[in-house]
């Protein structure tokens, strides 16, 4: 499938995965709608994309976690935007870890807002348009930690097992129509994340890594492409990918 003319809007577009895919897509030429709160990062990103081939980049400076700013983002799209073909559902992040009975509440509210009910503000936001042209792809971000719970994690796992159902649901819920859903699974990435989760504390983040060579968000971005990239009646339901060493 050629991407060229493509809109292909990426929430959390600003770093990591989210540019990672930005880039990947604007090598096969598509538009991409970039999504984020960091308006300097998603400026850089947009550059890039433009340089790597992409056809045209709309910004929008966008927090996933306000349902009111979401649809008002999708809703005032110039009109040469507003057919969006592909949503990438990237925004998310994990926050703390730390043993659940000893928790921040602020940091579960901010995984809970923005991994779940952001990703449901966009979806919401974005599928009526795709069901109404008779075409669309939702790819969103799942990960292992939607199925395997580990220590000090349960409140971001529990949010990426919400992304699973989420994701299943639509996917039910889209059946009769056109539009397909897909879950990208990665295990461990090396990007922003662990720094954002340990608020800053890059030897707590370093040690996250250890013993293992993670995936780059490079090897994600190319899983999602491939996957937009099936004819239109192939649905690819979920992609797991773990770097070799990890359990
Ligand atoms: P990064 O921290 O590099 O990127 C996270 C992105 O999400 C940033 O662009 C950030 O942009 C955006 N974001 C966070 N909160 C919001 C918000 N409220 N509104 C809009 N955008 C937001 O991490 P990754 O690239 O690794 O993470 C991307 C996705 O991949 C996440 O859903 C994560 O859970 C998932 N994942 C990551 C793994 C890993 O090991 N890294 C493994 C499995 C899944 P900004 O701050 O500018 O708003």
């Amino acid at each position: 499938m050629s991407f060229r003319g493509k809109i292909v809007f990426i929430s959390g577009a600003s770093s990591g995965i989210g540019a990672a895919t930005a880039r990947a897509f604007a090598a096969e030429g598509a538009r991409l709608l970039l999504a984020a709160r960091r308006a300097a990062k998603l400026a850089e990103v947009a550059s890039e994309a433009l340089a790597s081939g992409a056809e045209s980049v709309h910004s929008i400076d966008l927090d996933v976690r306000d349902h009111r700013a979401v649809q008002n983002a999708i809703d005032t799209l110039p009109e040469e935007w507003a057919a969006i073909d592909i949503l990438v559902n990237n925004a998310g992040l994990s926050r703390g870890l730390d043993k659940l009975y000893m928790g921040r509440i602020e940091d579960w509210e901010e995984m809970i807002d923005t991994n779940v009910k952001g990703l449901l503000y966009v979806t919401r936001s974005v599928v009526p348009g795709m069901v109404v042209r008779g075409r669309g792809h939702v790819i969103n971000l799942g990960s292992t930690a939607g199925e395997l719970t580990y220590p000090n994690g349960a409140v971001y796992c529990a949010s990426k097992a919400a992304e699973r159902s989420i994701n299943d649901g639509l996917r039910q819920d889209l059946l009769g129509t056109p539009v397909r859903v897909t879950t990208v699974d990665p295990g461990m990435v090396e990007t922003e994340f662990s720094m954002v989760r340990f608020h800053g504390d890059k030897e707590r983040a370093a040690k996250v890594y250890k013993g293992v060579k993670p995936l780059t968000p490079e090897d994600v971005a190319d899983v999602i492409v491939w996957a937009a990239g099936r004819p239109a009646h192939v649905n690819i339901a979920r992609v797991l990918l773990t770097p070799v060493q990890q359990a």
